[in-house]
């Protein structure tokens, strides 16, 4: 097997991949998706299995951008939180978003039974700890997924937290149902390909789009080597793609953030961390972390929009996990590696038809795996069978996301906000 894949802890123990050969020459199609990610696998996926015939053109390999390198964390909602959503598209419009992103939390879970998928651990719970003594926030919040969305948590208050967690960095906490869960983030990109071919999907690795001839009602998307001739297009190809079609290139702002896995730890690690939840830290600029087959760490977080990864990542990380954890004592860091997460100028996803027949799933920023997964969804359903769920995506429009300019403003307002929750640490609530 070859493992061309960015050295992370996920390569280090995906399952097996067939390399998928480049696309060469012309092959006509009726749908071609560009990226192999979570949006476009299940958009292929979901297209095959009504029968369209499509071809995905991935610029790498399956899983290769964010799908293969993120936390893995799965839940209902979006990168946006809920207060903007209902400010922008209104409280009955962003319960139908919240139910989509609800129903792409379920689709994940059938898909990997349904498809008998290997290595992907699927591990239930979702902890959202708070760094700050704050109780009436987490109650309030409690009570908006409840009456607004119809969606019940469970709180926690410090003495519950400290029965899981034996650190002193937190105060309280809420847990969603075991409906949310954790996964091998790569081994489900894996998984989805190995579906979408099953069910009559075409793959091709190592194919870069390079272009996009829109002529009338037959498209072509070239590569290096090969053409497709097809009727629709469907971006998927979020952060990772330049150029080629700017309404879409130009509304994506790359970010990228950070994963490592420290060594195995053995007994130290389940002393300090009794659960098998997903952990995630309820900050503006958030650590999330878990515990991995294996006995690691996992521990994500950082942003920065550089391309390429800080010199003293691994520090920088061991520093933080320390920071919550200090009777960890001393570690090896034995991956880290970071990816590109895609942001529109609202963050919230890009799921609409651009022009006619040319289509957009992305933008999903750190909250894709459930998102991709339902944007993918509605656009093949919009292919397939006309429906126009995709709609419910209106109010978010692809716009200009600002180039360097944007980058610099997310940069900008990550350190705010990373000052802002540390003012908010070490504050007392009135
Ligand atoms: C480190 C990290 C941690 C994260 N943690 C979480 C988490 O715990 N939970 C969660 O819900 N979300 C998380 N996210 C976000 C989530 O991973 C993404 O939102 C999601 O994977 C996006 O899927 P996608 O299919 O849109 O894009 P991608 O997975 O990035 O796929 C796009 C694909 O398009 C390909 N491509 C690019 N250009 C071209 C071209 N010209 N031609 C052909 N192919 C092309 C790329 O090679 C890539 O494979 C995280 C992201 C990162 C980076």
């Amino acid at each position: 097997m070859i493992n061309d894949y960015p050295a992370s802890y996920y390569a280090h123990t995906m399952i097996e991949a067939p390399v998928r050969s480049p696309l060469k020459g012309r092959l006509d199609a009726d749908v071609c998706v560009i990226g192999a990610g979570y949006a476009g696998l299940t958009c292929a996926l979901e297209l095959a299995k009504a029968g369209v015939d499509v071809v995905v053109l991935e610029a790498e390999r399956v899983g290769w951008g964010a799908s293969g390198r993120n936390g893995g964390f799965v839940s209902p909602r979006y990168a946006q939180d809920l207060d903007a959503i209902i400010k922008t598209a209104g409280l009955r419009q962003a319960r139908e978003l919240f139910e989509l992103s609800r129903e792409g939390v379920a689709a994940i879970r059938a898909m990997i039974t349904r498809y008998d998928m290997r290595g992907v651990d699927l591990v239930p719970g979702y902890l959202h700890v708070q760094r700050y003594d704050d109780m009436q926030n987490i109650a309030k919040l409690q009570n908006r997924l409840a009456v607004d969305f119809g969606y019940e948590v469970k709180t926690l208050d410090r003495e519950e937290l400290g029965c899981l967690l034996s650190t002193r960095r937190y105060h309280q906490a809420w847990y969603e149902s075991d409906e949310a869960f954790h996964i091998h983030p790569l081994n489900y990109a894996l998984g989805l390909a190995r579906a979408a071919g099953t069910e009559g999907a075409r793959i091709f690795e190592h194919s870069r789009v390079t272009r996009l001839e829109r002529g009338g009602n037959i498209k072509a998307v070239h590569t290096g080597q090969g053409q497709i001739r097809c009727k629709h297009v469907v971006f998927c190809a979020s952060a990772y793609m330049k150029g080629v079609f700017a309404p879409v290139s130009s509304a994506i702002l790359p970010v990228a953030t950070y994963v490592v896995a420290t060594e195995p730890l053995g007994d130290r690690l389940v002393a300090a961390i009794k659960t098998g939840a997903a952990i995630v830290e309820s900050r503006r600029a958030s650590n999330y972390y878990r515990i991995s087959g294996q006995n690691r760490l996992l521990w994500g977080g950082r942003i920065t929009t550089r391309q390429s990864e800080p010199a003293a990542l691994a520090a920088m990380m061991k520093r933080d996990i320390l920071g919550v954890y200090p009777r960890l004592g001393d570690f090896n860091i034995d991956f880290a590696w970071g990816g590109l997460m895609g942001y529109a100028v609202h963050k919230m996803p890009l799921v609409a038809q651009i022009r006619e027949n040319i289509w957009v799933a992305s933008a999903f920023g750190g909250h894709g795996l459930n998102t991709a997964t339902a944007g993918g969804k509605v656009i093949a359903g919009a292919i397939a069978h006309g429906n126009d769920r995709y709609k419910l995506f209106a109010p978010y429009k692809a716009r200009w996301a600002g180039g360097m300019i944007g980058r610099a403003a997310v940069q900008l307002s990550y350190w705010k906000m990373q000052f802002e929750d540390k003012i908010r640490e070490t504050i007392p609530p009135a």
